[in-house]
């Protein structure tokens, strides 16, 4: 097999050497998820959530060798690193839940009994981005598990280190060889092989809407099931009557954390025009206070981006036609570093308002009214997160119900929790993870009437 050098971002050196599979390999592990199926969907529903549970703690007893692994090879702030590898830990133990509550229905119905089940798909596809990693590699595999599937996870090539690590923790966990595959390839290779395949019966897809819409064609061909989640240009939505010091203190991190490369990015602020000059000049102090800096370093806020391309691509929306209002700072020499960049003033049809940066780039687009607020929060292709500052509730409800989005919150900056459904509106994406809604999409309802009469 060819060698794949995988690289840490901060330094710019080679991580690991690691042999990269092609189609063959990929068959093989698709065959090996196969024949794991039967057994896998057979166990007794508390015996899977226990080996759910014990993936769980195994998980929770690496918290610092995995987090470290995820640190460096993505770039990100070792601290962000190990809520995301906790957060693993929770997502394990929140779908041991499920196994035993994957209830069905009894219908009223003339001449007999009427029931429903929900069966696992068989074997199911993942394939995973390299911003977070380890976290949306789990957020597929707990609902995938605990139903009954067995999987393929294919996670990028810039960032296969810690999906590798769980494939062997399954094992140590007691899983039945063949329920956990990894296959580390070439995305337009691997993954589109197993997009196709006959033998899988979905795919859950994270990464660029380009990808997802290539991903759904394909997928079409054999009617697979698929759930997209995609990326996102979300607002930032601040009113002058909201508490501004504290939306401008949030505001950096939601558009700066992981670099900048999150699909939840609230990378347009939408500001009241009133209320602008205040706002910027506490966004101005709470991105110049931003640590921008080694990802090791506990205090890190901000590392480097993924790659030398990804820098590249940011660097010609920040040298665009918008003005810089602030900018940050970031290390000199090697890793592929971005000061935090903020944009002022923004018209939402420059491209830096439209098209997804996914770096340390934040558009701030003034507006007059709440019905501008609206009209610009949407005119957008995406609808994935987003927020909303203001102390008028009335207000907050109304925003809340008129924005086209999958992931709203109201004076805070956050978007993803285990428990709750997450994912977007229009090209943001197809199905939700997380929450009781993501084990739906890796189940099939099965109706069976039994005649009495
Ligand atoms: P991609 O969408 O290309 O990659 C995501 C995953 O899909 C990777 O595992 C990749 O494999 C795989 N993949 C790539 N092409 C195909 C294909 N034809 N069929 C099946 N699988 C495929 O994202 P990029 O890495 O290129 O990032 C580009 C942009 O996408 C970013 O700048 C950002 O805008 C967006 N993005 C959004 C994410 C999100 O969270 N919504 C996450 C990542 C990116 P491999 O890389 O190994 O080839």
């Amino acid at each position: 097999m060819p060698q794949l050098q995988v690289i840490e971002p901060a330094t710019e050196q080679v991580l690991a050497e690691i042999p990269s599979a092609g189609v063959e390999e990929a068959d093989a592990a698709i065959a090996r998820a196969k024949a794991a199926f039967p057994e896998w969907r057979d166990v007794a529903p508390g015996d899977r959530a226990r080996l759910l549970r014990r993936f769980a703690s195994l998980v929770e007893e690496r918290v610092d060798e995995l987090a470290t692994l995820e640190a460096r090879n993505v770039g990100k702030p070792i601290a962000d690193a190990r809520g995301e590898v906790g957060m693993v830990a929770d997502v394990f133990n929140y779908y041991a839940g499920a196994p035993e509550r994957l209830l069905g229905d009894t219908i009223p119905v003339a001449g007999g009994i009427d029931m429903t089940f929900r069966e696992p798909l068989g074997v199911v596809g993942l394939i995973t981005p390299w911003n977070f990693p380890i976290a949306i590699a789990s957020w597929k595999l707990g609902p995938s598990l605990a139903a009954g599937n067995t999987v393929v996870l294919k996670p990028a090539e810039l960032t296969p280190l810690t999906a590798l690590e769980l494939e062997k923790i399954a094992l140590e966990a007691g899983l039945p060889e063949g329920v956990l595959n990894v296959v580390v390839g070439p995305g337009r290779v691997v993954g589109e092989h197993m997009v196709q395949h006959p033998d899988v019966a979905k795919i859950a897809f994270t990464g660029s809407t380009e990808v997802g819409r290539r991903i759904g064609a394909l997928a079409s061909e054999s009617i697979k099931r698929v759930t997209l989640e995609l990326g996102g240009k979300s607002a930032n939505v601040v009113f002058a009557d909201a508490d501004l010091e504290r939306a401008a203190a949030s505001a950096p991190l939601a558009v700066f954390g992981n670099s900048g490369q999150d699909c939840c990015a609230r990378s347009r602020i939408l500001v009241e025009r009133s209320a602008l000059d205040r706002f910027m000049d506490s966004l101005e102090e709470a991105v110049e206070a931003l640590r921008v800096g080694d990802p090791l370093d506990p205090d890190t806020q901000m590392g480097p981006l993924i790659s030398a391309q990804q820098r590249e691509t940011v660097s010609s929306y920040a040298d665009g036609d918008a003005p810089i209002a602030i900018r940050g700072s970031a290390p000199d020499g090697p890793g592929y570093w971005f000061p935090p960049t903020v944009l002022c003033p923004v018209s939402n049809d420059d491209r830096a308002a439209r098209e997804e940066i996914f770096g340390p780039v934040a558009a701030v687009i003034p507006f007059d009214s709440e019905e501008e607020a609206v009209r610009l929060a949407n005119d957008t292709i995406y609808g994935l997160s987003g927020s909303i500052w203001t102390r008028n509730g009335s207000r907050a409800l109304r925003m809340a119900r008129a924005l086209e989005s999958g992931a709203l919150s109201v004076n805070s900056n956050t978007s993803v929790r285990v428990t709750t459904p997450f994912g977007g509106f229009k090209q943001s994406g197809i199905g939700r993870e997380l929450g009781p809604h993501a084990l739906e999409h890796y189940t099939e309802v099965k109706n069976v009437f039994v005649a009495t009469s």
